[in-house]
This record gives C-alpha cells, structure tokens and sequence, in this order.
C-alpha cells in the first residue's frame, strides 16, 4: 500500500499558502489606497480591486473583469501613451512602466492617475501576467495648486505676491531670449496709507487695497501683470507696448482714475499714490536678461521713492542719476552709523562774549564729524542726513552729555565757574516724550548745575513742534535750564510766539549781522529785535560777528553779548581751555 499521506498534505501545504496569499492580497488592496489590478494574458482577464472600481465611482458588481472597463474610461489624449507601454511590457520589452494619465469618473469628470505596471513573467520568461497600481493624485494636485496659490498670492487681494512677480519676470525673459523687446515697470505707493488705517481702522485699510488693486485692474490690458508687493506697494509688469511714452501715460491714468474719492462705509476717503517708472531702456543691463528685468523693478522702486520725496501723487520715471544720489545717501547713511558707534563725532567750542570787553561769558558747543576718509565735516553737511534718518536723536543726546561732561570740568577751575554752556537741539529731540528726563538725567549724572546749561533750539523748530515741545519746555524751566532762540529773525512767526514761550536768550541770525553795513533794511531788522529783545527783557547775543565795525555798531545798537570769528572761530577743547583765561 502506498502512502498518500505526505504528498496530500504537500498539495493542501500548497492550497493553503495560495489561499493565504489570496486572502493577503485582498487585505492589502482593500487597506492601501491605491487601486490594483491584475490582467492574466492567457485568458485576456483583468481583475479590478475593490478600491479601483471605487477611484471611477463603481461598486465591485458594476465592472467586469476585462481590460475594456480600463480602457474606454482613460482620456482620448492619453490613450496612445497608456497603450504603447502596455504593449511593449507584455511583449518584453520593458518589464515595468509609470504613466500618468486622466481617467473618467462616473460623475462625468475625468480624474489625474499614476499607473504603476510590472510584467511578471514564467519559468522560460515569457510576459504571463501584468500587474499594477494606480494612485488618484487629483486631489493631491488640487491641495499642491491651492498651496501654491497661498504662497505665491496675497491673501486680501487676490493678487500675485512679490514672490510670483519676480517668478514672471523670470518666465519672461527666458521667453523672449531671442528677442529684444521693451518692457516697463510702475512701482505704486499709497499715500499717507498708515494715517488712513490710523484714523479709519485696519479693516476700513483692508478694503481700499482690495478697491484700489480693482481700480488698477481696470486700467491694464490682460496681458500686464499687477501683483502686491507688500503693504501698500504695488507693481505693474507692462509689455508689448507701442511708444517709449506709453507706461508713463499709463501712470497717469491710474492717477487720473484714483482721483475720485473712494466710498466705503459712509466715507469717503481720497487715496493719492506716488508711482515710479523704469523702462529697458533705463537700464544699463542687455534688455533680455533676468537681471534686467529685476533691476528695472528695483529701479521703478527708487523712483517712486523720489517722486514721494518730491511731494507725493506724482509720477517720476527712473533717472541714474538719481540712482546714484540714492547710492550716495545709503553708503553715507551706513557711514553715519558707524561714525556713531565708531565714535567718530567730536565737539568743537566757540566762545560767547561780552562785546564791551570781549569777556568769555560761555561756549556754544558745535559738533563735528572726523571722517576716517573724508577728513573733519562741518554740520551742514550731515545733520540734514542725521535729522532724516532719525540718527539725530542718539546723536543729539551724545552731544549734550559731552558738553556737559566738558563744561563740568572747566568749571573745576574757578575761572569758569560762572560759564555757561550752550547746546543746540533739534525739533526732534526736544519732541520726544521723555525729552525732559532726558535731560534732567545727563545734568544729573554729570553734575552740571542746571542753570550753566543753555540750549538753543531754533524758532521753526519750536513752533513747528510746539505742542510737543511745551511740557519739554515747563519740565526744563522747573530744573532752572536756560532756553536760547537759535537764528532768530530767520523763521515766519517770531513775535507771535515769543510771549508764550518762556526764552531767557534771542540769537540774532549771522545774515542779519552781516549784512548790516551794506543794507539799511537789514540794519532796520536788527535795531528791531534789539528792541523787542528789551521790550521782552531777554538777552540777546549777535552771531557771527567777523569785523570790529560790525563789533562797533552793535555795541552801539545796546547789543550786548555776541559770538563770532572776530573773537575766536569754534575750536577743539584743549584751545578752548586756553580761552578761559
Ligand atoms: P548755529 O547753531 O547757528 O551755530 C553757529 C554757526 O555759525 C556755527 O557753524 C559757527 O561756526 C558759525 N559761525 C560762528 N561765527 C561765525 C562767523 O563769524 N562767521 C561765519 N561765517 N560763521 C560763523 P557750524 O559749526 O558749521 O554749525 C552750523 C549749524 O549746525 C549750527 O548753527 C547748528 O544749527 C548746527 N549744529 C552744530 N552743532 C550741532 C549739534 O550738536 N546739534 C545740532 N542739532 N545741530 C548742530
Ligand atoms: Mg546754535
Ligand atoms: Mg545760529
């Protein structure tokens, strides 16, 4: 008797594990996304998971188990592709492929599928099987393109962001490599925008960028590219144009067309902007490279920037020369920090006198710069820059605490214990909200008595200023400072404003000394603030005495305290010292 035994439980070991991998296989496709199939060659049957039939909107009875099911869905566009690769597995060519291709849904829309395919093959490797997997990636593309919308689209306008800007600037000039072509770019500022978002809320901001990209909208062709550039900036890419005048009348137009007050809530709100023009043609770079193209954006963003400095709601087309000024104002603005942390700054002194005997009564405190290139600079030539830049602030305080520090110790000496120090302030400064302690503090830490400080802040500064500078001004008359009137006669309105403000000195302007012997008017002006001077009991101290005649007249006039190259020009501390004597 033969033993069948073994050999059965060989074939059942057999039906099992193939049972089991069925059983797997099902498993595996019913959990993993992806859609499977299996197309037998032999008998031309493909068999769809449960999961595919689902991806085209079937349930597992709806499709039978033939390639037609597969095919007649994938889109006429992709149909050759998907065949030749099937065709060459089978035949051996290749023994796997990756296509992507579309594939129609039930609800009538065609979906975006990867189709991975693998040739599986017999003993004597000949193609028995094909199986495959397929991933739906519309909704991963879907989620990618919303994405890239975000990241490269401004969220309250819906416009191109910076980001896509400079991307399309790229696409362009690879696209027109070959050819040369013109191009503009308006760089558009709002006015004043902080101020509207100040006085009507963030929310009433929000809506007029999103009128105003409208209003802009309307103006362009299809073809021009406007994106958000950030905050209230905005830019225009114009292309294909007729006419090198063309983008600047554009820029008009859209001024034109910003010109009516927009409503929005029960206001009506006047929106101006400033718009800078840079056109190929005012690059110095070949017209179809990517850097042209992105440094006529940075130079259509430098115009703009003039054409606000030069009064706002204007145009101004990009010059290089103005490019240069830029250049020239950046490179000295960083070299005006560095002077700061560098210490670079030093003071020079320049004695007030009495004129009858030309007795040292104080010194002004004049700052200069000892550039480390450009040698010793007088004030003119960077306190404009420092006042800009809000440098002057940090610089205005280093001056009054060294000037204090320097007078305390000439005042060691008996000779100038009953000196004065006098120290000149901007607008600025003395508007700032703690001005006061400021200075109450320096005199502190220095130990200067406060009625040896006096400082001078010039008129237009004062009444520009004057509701800041009021509580400033109380605070120091409390400490006993003295307040001095700079350049005085120069400003608009010196007599309305002099009763309110509590001036112990008048500094009559230079101009008015100097051209006292020549021009009677001029003498006319002086005799009058030496009388309003009297009138108001102030001191009074004439500038820029250079002659004895001039010295002559004044003493003449009762003027009695002066300060000028006759006496001595402003020098460093050490011949200051000797002057004390
Ligand atoms: P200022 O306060 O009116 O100072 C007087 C200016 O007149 C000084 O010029 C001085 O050198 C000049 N000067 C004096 N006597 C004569 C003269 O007889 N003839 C001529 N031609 N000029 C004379 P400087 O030092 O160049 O200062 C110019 C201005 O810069 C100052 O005018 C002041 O407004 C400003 N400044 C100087 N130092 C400082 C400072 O530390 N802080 C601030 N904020 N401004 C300063
Ligand atoms: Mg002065
Ligand atoms: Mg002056």
């Amino acid at each position: 008797m033969i033993d069948l035994a073994p050999q059965k439980s060989a074939e059942d070991k057999l039906r099992q594990d193939l049972q089991e991998s069925k059983t797997k296989y099902a498993l595996t496709s019913e959990v993993i996304s992806d859609g499977i199939w299996s197309w037998d060659l032999s008998s031309d049957r493909l068999e769809y998971s449960t999961r595919w039939k689902s991806m085209v909107g079937y349930g597992e009875q709806e499709i039978k188990n033939n390639p037609v099911e597969w095919l007649v869905r994938v889109h006429p566009a992709d149909i050759e592709k998907l065949k030749r690769h099937l065709t060459e597995c089978w035949q051996g060519k290749i023994d796997r492929f990756e296509v992507e291709y579309s594939l129609l849904h039930r609800d009538g829309q065609y979906r975006l599928m990867r189709c991975k395919c693998i040739a599986v093959t017999d003993l004597a490797g000949e193609v028995i099987h094909l199986i495959g997997a397929q991933t739906d990636l519309t909704q991963d593309r879907q989620i990618k393109a919303r994405l890239n919308y975000q990241v490269d689209h401004d969220r309250l306008t819906k416009l191109p962001n910076r980001q896509l800007f400079i991307e399309k600037l790229q696409k362009l000039s690879e696209l027109e490599q070959q050819a040369n072509y013109d191009f503009g770019i308006l760089c558009l500022d709002l006015d004043r925008f902080k101020n509207i978002n100040h006085n009507f809320g963030d929310d009433i901001g929000d809506r007029i960028l999103v009128e105003i990209a409208r209003q802009l909208e309307s103006c362009l062709r299809p073809q021009d590219i406007l994106a958000r550039l950030g905050g209230d900036e905005f830019a225009i890419l114009l292309t294909s144009f007729v006419g090198q005048e063309r983008p600047a009348e554009i820029a008009s137009q859209i001024q034109q067309q910003l010109s009516t007050p927009i409503k929005i809530a029960n206001y009506s709100i006047l929106v101006s902007t400033s718009i800078g023009i840079a056109t190929a043609d005012t690059n110095c770079l070949p017209p179809n490279s990517v850097n042209a193209l992105l440094q006529c954006l940075q130079n259509a963003e430098l115009a703009m920037h003039q054409a606000k400095a030069m009064g706002k709601a204007r145009n101004q087309v990009f010059e290089s020369r103005l490019y240069l000024q830029t250049l020239e104002k950046t490179r000295s603005e960083d070299d005006l920090r560095k002077a700061l942390e560098q210490e670079q700054f030093l003071l020079y002194y320049q004695p007030l006198v009495q004129l009858i005997d030309q007795q040292v009564i104080g010194f002004e405190a004049l700052i200069r710069w000892q550039h480390p290139m450009r040698g010793l600079i007088s004030p003119g030539d960077f306190i404009p820059l420092a006042e800009a830049t809000g440098l002057i602030i940090p610089i205005g305080w280093w001056v009054l605490r060294s000037a204090c520090e320097q007078m305390v110790q000439w005042q060691q000496n008996s000779a100038a214990q009953s000196l004065f120090i006098s120290v000149n302030i901007t607008g600025k400064q003395f508007s700032q909200p703690y001005a006061g302690d400021i200075i109450a503090q320096i005199l502190t830490e220095t130990g200067l008595n406060p009625k040896c400080l006096k400082l001078e802040i010039t008129e237009s500064e004062i009444i520009e200023n004057i509701a800041l500078v009021l509580p400033t001004v109380e605070r120091l008359k409390s400490l006993g400072v003295q307040l001095s009137m700079d350049d005085f006669g120069t400003g608009y309105s010196s007599l309305s404003y002099l009763h309110c403000l509590p001036v112990d000195t008048l500094k009559i302007d230079r101009s008015f000394i100097q051209g006292m012997e020549s021009d009677r008017h001029q003498l006319e002006l002086v005799k009058t603030i030496i009388k309003l001077a009297e009138v108001f009991e102030l001191d009074l101290i004439a500038e820029g005495i250079e002659t004895p005649t001039q010295c002559a007249k004044l003493l003449e006039l009762q003027c009695k305290y002066g300060q000028g190259y006759l006496f001595s020009q402003p020098v460093n501390s050490a011949i200051a010292a000797t002057l004390l004597h």
